[in-house]
């Protein structure tokens, strides 16, 4: 396992426009749940008598804000002041290095940037970023954490909208083309927190078409073998040894 992190390691080291793609694992490092939180979705079902999918969309909102705003404060956001790991900490120093070009992630908690990263893609939008639908005023997690009760504007009192697109909402379309511009023109893709089959991941993954796919990932699933360099364990771990 070594020699395959003394290659990677090599590979980092010698290459620029390294764009990373970040999944769900690396979140799960730090504790958080994320939107889905599928590894609590029995408590989920049994606490709000739904499921993540139905409770984390639009109309969800619209009907029962109350408990969807529950679900935001107990769930997504089940803690608040998260310790960085490893894998944010590296990828801030390698951007400031001039190596890593952009990071693709679908998490919605701006921890990357937090590490002082710049050019961060969050595909799903952030929970940093909540909006007064009547101002525009922006409310960032810790105000939706501390309010009492539903969150609403300080100015309008209207109710707040989550930074992070709900299910059955569309994608924003300008941060796709960055992520899927970001992942085209890579000189090195470094996957870390997901298998590359993943439903997420798998289709703008196609785009890359180098020979410097690197996947770092907890555990090995079915289609990792694409990866032209792989390396499983704590990801943490991982990410210190190759990039030091
Ligand atoms: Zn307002």
């Amino acid at each position: 396992m070594n020699q395959i992190m003394d290659k990677i390691r090599e590979v980092l080291r010698s290459n620029q426009n390294i764009v990373l793609v970040s999944g769900s694992e690396a979140m799960r490092e730090t504790g958080l749940n994320g939107i889905r939180a599928e590894h609590i979705a029995y408590d989920i079902e049994e606490r709000y008598g739904y499921d993540s999918d139905e409770i984390v969309s639009s109309l969800f909102l619209t009907r029962q804000a109350d408990k969807f705003y529950d679900y935001y404060k107990n769930i997504i956001l089940n803690k608040i002041d998260v310790e960085l790991t490893e894998v944010f900490k590296s990828a801030a120093r390698m951007e400031q290095e001039g190596r890593l070009s952009a990071i693709v992630t679908r998490m919605v908690y701006g921890l990357y940037q937090r590490a002082g990263c710049k050019n961060v893609v969050e595909l799903y939008g952030s929970a940093e970023e909540n909006r007064c639908p009547e101002c525009g005023r922006i409310y960032g997690s810790r105000y939706i954490k501390e309010a009492k009760g539903i969150p609403v504007c300080q100015d309008c009192g209207v109710i707040l909208r989550p930074g992070f697109s709900l299910y059955g909402e569309m994608i924003d379309n300008g941060r796709l083309t960055k992520a899927y511009n970001a992942i085209e023109y890579a000189n090195v893709l470094l996957v870390v927190g997901t298998s590359l089959n993943s439903l997420t991941w798998a289709n703008m993954l196609r785009y890359y078409e180098g020979d410097k796919l690197i996947l770092i990932n907890t555990e090995e699933a079915s289609g990792d073998d694409r990866a032209n360099y792989r390396v499983y364990g704590n990801l943490s771990e991982i990410f210190k040894y190759i990039t030091a």
